[in-house]
């Protein structure tokens, strides 16, 4: 092909963006933002001039449904990059179908930056780390159930709009430190620690099932929430529990109470927020829904 030729088809492929082949796009989508730290949440958005019978998004040979919006023809979806994610460029591909049953696709790319992940060292009683046999036992059978709960992908959302914070505390454990325990490196803090006095009411953050309450040799007095869609929130080292597994739970509801029960230095709330296996930090989750109604 002459090289005028194709600078005259590259100038037309560029100047009409957002339509293929000449015809208008049955979709338009976004993400935001188009930048995010490893273990941040992102905002996914499509609309139409119609109504489509289902959009998703595609990240990292994982799907995330997009649910209707707070406007008629609009939908909204969220994503999870695991603190752990190499930082670089990842292709989102969006992929739509009309009522009529006709697919159309749009990919962007997000960019994954480096997360400045603190260090923490920590000291705790030998007993609390170097686990004999039978409490190594009861660990690995706890933490087969939890993987088992996270990687249960419930088709149906009952999050709604903005999530909220479960206890007011301050922050007194971020998110992704890197945790080095009586001298030893340990798995890196995937939730954040809030810190509040025993006995406060630990609300839910948003609307969801009640996964699991149970009393675990790590995480203590704990409560999950599945939230559908693989949104999962965790509510650990409580003095007590409030509800029961399979109660369908209001956002705002009270789960139970702030304790130090299980591996705990002092009373607090460990928050933690698991997206579609994808390990995030929560405050990030608040962040990317305060616009949700
Ligand atoms: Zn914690």
């Amino acid at each position: 092909m002459p090289f005028l030729l194709l600078l005259f088809f590259a100038a037309v492929f560029l100047a009409s963006p957002g339509k293929v082949a000449g015809e208008e796009r049955s979709f338009r989508a976004e993400v935001l933002p188009k930048s995010v730290k490893q273990g941040e949440v992102c905002l996914l958005k499509a609309g139409g001039p119609v109504s489509l019978k289902s959009v998703y998004g595609e990240f990292q040979g994982k799907r995330y449904p997009l649910g209707s919006g707070d406007k008629d023809q609009t939908y909204e979806g969220l994503l999870g990059v695991d603190l752990n994610t190499k930082p670089e460029k990842y292709d989102i591909r969006f992929i739509a179908t009309d009522g009529s049953g006709k697919d159309d696709s749009q990919t962007f790319s997000i960019k994954v930056t480096k997360a400045d992940f603190a260090v923490q060292k920590i000291t705790l009683p030998k007993s609390m780390v170097d686990l004999d046999p039978k409490t190594l036992e009861r660990v690995n059978r706890e933490s087969k159930r939890l993987k088992e709960i996270f990687q249960t992908f419930r088709d149906e959302r009952t999050w709604k709009g903005a999530f909220i914070r479960p206890v007011a505390g301050e922050l007194s454990g971020a998110f992704g430190t890197r945790r080095i325990i009586n001298g030893q490196p340990k798995s890196s803090h995937t939730g954040v620690d809030l810190r509040a006095e025993e006995g406060t009411p630990v609300l839910a953050s948003n609307s969801g099932r009640v996964a699991l309450v149970d009393d675990l040799f790590f995480s203590g007095k704990s409560v999950i929430l599945d939230h559908g869609w693989g949104l999962y929130s965790m509510y650990f080292h409580l003095s007590e529990t409030r509800v029961r597994e399979g109660d369908q739970i209001p956002k705002g509801a009270e789960l139970g109470r702030v304790g130090s029960t299980g591996r705990s230095t002092g009373p607090h709330l460990h928050w933690g927020i698991i997206l579609n296996g994808a390990r995030v930090d929560p405050f990030s989750l608040l962040r990317s829904t305060t616009s949700l109604q």
